[in-house]
C-alpha cells in the first residue's frame, strides 16, 4: 500500500510536470524551434537554391512580381529599425565591440541602406532608410560553445526575459559569436550567418546569428586582413548587413525572395562592386569615420541589380 501511494505521488508529480513544461514551452520558444532560416552561404558556395526550403512557395506564380524579386504577401519592417547586439562568449579586449557598433550606428541613412526603399509591401508602404542602434548586452557562454539553433533562439529570448534586452518588434537582434564559439546546424560548413523570427510572450522578434569569420576566414570573409585591422569583424559587418536588409524586406520569411527563394542580399551574396585600398586592405564604402567591405544588395527598380549604393 505504502509502495502504491509512493508510486502514484511520483506519476502525480510527473504529471505535473508535463504540464508545466509544455505550457511554458508553447508561451515561450517553442515557436522558434520549427522556424526555418535563411542562411548567408558561404564564399565558395555558389548553390543559389540553398534557401529554396525555407520560402516553400517561391515558384508561386500569384506573388506579385517585382525586379528578379517577387511579394509573397507577408509584412516588411516599416519605420525606424532597431539593431541589438548580443555579445556571446569572450569578447574582452576585441576591437569588434567597437567597429561593429559603429557600424551599427552609421548603416542608417547611407546610400547603401537606401537600396532598401525599393522593397514595399501590399499598401504601397516602403522600407525606411532609418536604422537605429538599440543597444547590446553580453552572454557569458550560457549555452556552452557549440551553439544548437535552439540553443541561440534561447539565447535570445534570455536576453529579453531577463530585461537585458528590451521586446521589439521593430528590433532585429544579432546573436555575435566569438571565434571559439560554434553554431552546430553549420557555421563555417554550410553558412556564414541566418535570420529567422518566432514568438516571444506575444511579440514576432526579428533575430539572427552571426559567427566570427577568424573561425574560418576562407568560407566567411572576403579578405584576412579588413580595412579595420580585425578580420573577424570586418568580415562579420559584411554578414551583419546581408542579415539585416534581409530582415527588413522578409521579417517572417513570406515577403520579398526570388523564384529559388532568395532573398535580397542572398542574390548578391560575395559580391563588392567598385573597391580601393586602404590600411593594406580592400573596403568599397565608407559609413561614417570607418571604411568597410559590405557586399552588394539587389535593387528592386530598373530591372534588378546588384549595388552598394541607391
Ligand atoms: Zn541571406
Amino acid at each position: 500500500m505504502k509502495r502504491v501511494l509512493a508510486f502514484s505521488v511520483v506519476l502525480t508529480f510527473l504529471a505535473a510536470a508535463v504540464v508545466i513544461n509544455s505550457a511554458s514551452s508553447q508561451g515561450t520558444t517553442q515557436e522558434l524551434v520549427n522556424q526555418h532560416k535563411v542562411i548567408a552561404r558561404m564564399r565558395q558556395d555558389n548553390n543559389d537554391r540553398a534557401n529554396e526550403n525555407a520560402h516553400r512557395d517561391a515558384g508561386n506564380a500569384a506573388a506579385r512580381r517585382g525586379n528578379g524579386i517577387n511579394y509573397h504577401g507577408g509584412p516588411i519592417m516599416l519605420g525606424t529599425t532597431n539593431i541589438y547586439y548580443i555579445w556571446y562568449g569572450n569578447w574582452s579586449g576585441n576591437s569588434a565591440v567597437t567597429i561593429l557598433t559603429d557600424f551599427a550606428n552609421t548603416i542608417g541613412g547611407s546610400p547603401y541602406f537606401n537600396i532598401n526603399t525599393t522593397y514595399s509591401d501590399g499598401s504601397n508602404n516602403h522600407v525606411s532608410n532609418s536604422v537605429n542602434y538599440g543597444g547590446s548586452t553580453t552572454d557569458n557562454y550560457s549555452k556552452g560553445t557549440s551553439l544548437s539553433d535552439s540553443a541561440i533562439q534561447a539565447v535570445v529570448s534570455s536576453a529579453l526575459t531577463s530585461g537585458r534586452l528590451p521586446y521589439d518588434s521593430h528590433g532585429v537582434y544579432f546573436v555575435l559569436t566569438s571565434a571559439d564559439v560554434t553554431a552546430s546546424s553549420g557555421f563555417c560548413t554550410q553558412y556564414c550567418g541566418w535570420h529567422t523570427h518566432g514568438t516571444i510572450f506575444g511579440t514576432d522578434i526579428k533575430y539572427s546569428f552571426v559567427g566570427n569569420p577568424d573561425r574560418c576566414p576562407s568560407s566567411c570573409a572576403a579578405q584576412n586582413v579588413g580595412p579595420n585591422g580585425n578580420g573577424g569583424a570586418d568580415g562579420m559587418a559584411s554578414i551583419i548587413a546581408h542579415e539585416l536588409e534581409e530582415s527588413v524586406t522578409d521579417p517572417d520569411l513570406n515577403a520579398w525572395y526570388d523564384t529559388r527563394g532568395q532573398e535580397n542580399a542572398d542574390k548578391c551574396a560575395w559580391t563588392f562592386g567598385s573597391t580601393y585600398t586602404v590600411n593594406g586592405a580592400q573596403a568599397n564604402m565608407l559609413l561614417g569615420n570607418r571604411n568597410f567591405l559590405i557586399q552588394q544588395n539587389w535593387v528592386n527598380a530598373s530591372g534588378g541589380y546588384c549595388a552598394k549604393s541607391f
